[in-house]
């Protein structure tokens, strides 16, 4: 399943691809599981749409819309006129693109579309004469010619539009999280702190991998009472969790066009990992043995002699 810093990297590529295409229209598939929006809303929202970005927010590939100035039939004529001078007069710079679309926002309706990726869920940025795989749930047909096609076997995945733009993931923002919310996050709390890591209302999108991998640095047992770590403790995890993600996203950077365009399920970059499924191994520190415990059905791993 991807995680955080996968999915990061597959929004950056995406990013790069689609930015500033424009939808021309929608064919969804018959299976119902991976539309959270009805077929016809999800169709509706996102036709002669422009794609102003698309980034990550948890787990989720957020795409921004606005809707393309060419299908504004309603607009009175001068008003158009008006709002085509600048674009026109704007080189094709994402930057300035970018800058003229948040003048724009407040005129032209805004609208989102959310792609969660599940299991096995992959979006393929490819020519439009390229055979439609198997397990294709969606196919966006872009200006340029190209499609965004959304194919997942397992159907974990979900794919949703938020018509008003105003889609909003539960939780923090790991990477953006200051030292006094992720205080506040995890104050008092008293479940073990792995329990409280995978808790997606409190944090957003650290995962299994992730936050073994960041308590490890940090010196925590995973089973380890939140309510009984000091503030110090709580201050070195939060700089773990953020050096183990930014790490993979870097580790990723390099790669991003076989997370978009690859056929298979490989192809997700993995940190080096100092506890994760290392159980028996001896800890690169200290050549204690990795335990594996399991906390509310997941597999936990860490040092017995460095983690307290
Ligand atoms: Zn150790």
């Amino acid at each position: 399943m991807p995680e955080l810093p996968e999915v990061e990297t597959i929004a950056r590529g995406l990013a790069k691809r689609v930015t500033g295409d424009v939808v021309q229209s929608v064919w969804l598939g018959q299976k119902e599981e991976p539309l959270k929006s009805p077929s016809s809303a999800i169709a509706a929202t996102l036709e002669h749409r422009r794609i102003v970005s698309v980034r990550r927010m948890g787990k989720h590939i957020v795409f921004d819309l606005e809707r393309d100035q060419v299908y504004v039939t309603r607009a009175p004529a001068k008003r158009r006129r008006a709002n085509r001078k600048p674009k026109e007069a704007q080189t094709s710079s994402t930057a300035q693109a970018t800058a003229g679309g948040g003048a724009r926002a407040t005129q032209v309706p805004y609208a989102q579309w959310v792609v969660h990726l599940g299991m096995t869920g992959r979006l393929q940025v490819c020519e439009a004469q390229s055979e439609v795989v198997k397990h294709t749930h969606a196919i966006l047909r872009l200006s340029s010619g190209r499609e965004l096609r959304f194919v997942d076997p397992r159907r974990f995945g979900r794919l949703s539009v938020a018509q008003a733009g105003d889609f909003d993931a539960a939780g923090v923002e790991p990477l953006e999280a200051d030292l006094e919310s992720f205080l506040t996050l995890f104050r008092g709390r008293k479940t073990p702190i792995k329990s409280a890591l995978l808790n997606q209302k409190l944090l957003r999108g650290v995962g299994n991998i992730y936050a073994d991998e960041s308590l490890f640095r940090a010196g925590l047992r995973p089973r380890r009472r939140t309510s009984t770590i000091t503030r110090d403790q709580l201050a070195r995890l939060l700089s773990a969790i953020k050096e183990v993600l930014q790490e993979a996203i870097a580790l990723g950077g390099s790669s991003i066009s076989d997370y978009v365009n690859s056929d298979g399920e490989e192809g997700f970059f993995q940190l080096q990992h100092r506890v994760y499924g290392r159980e028996s191994e001896p800890c690169l520190v200290c050549k204690t043995p990795i335990k594996r415990i399991v906390i509310a059905g997941r597999s936990s791993h860490y040092c017995p002699k460095c983690q307290k």
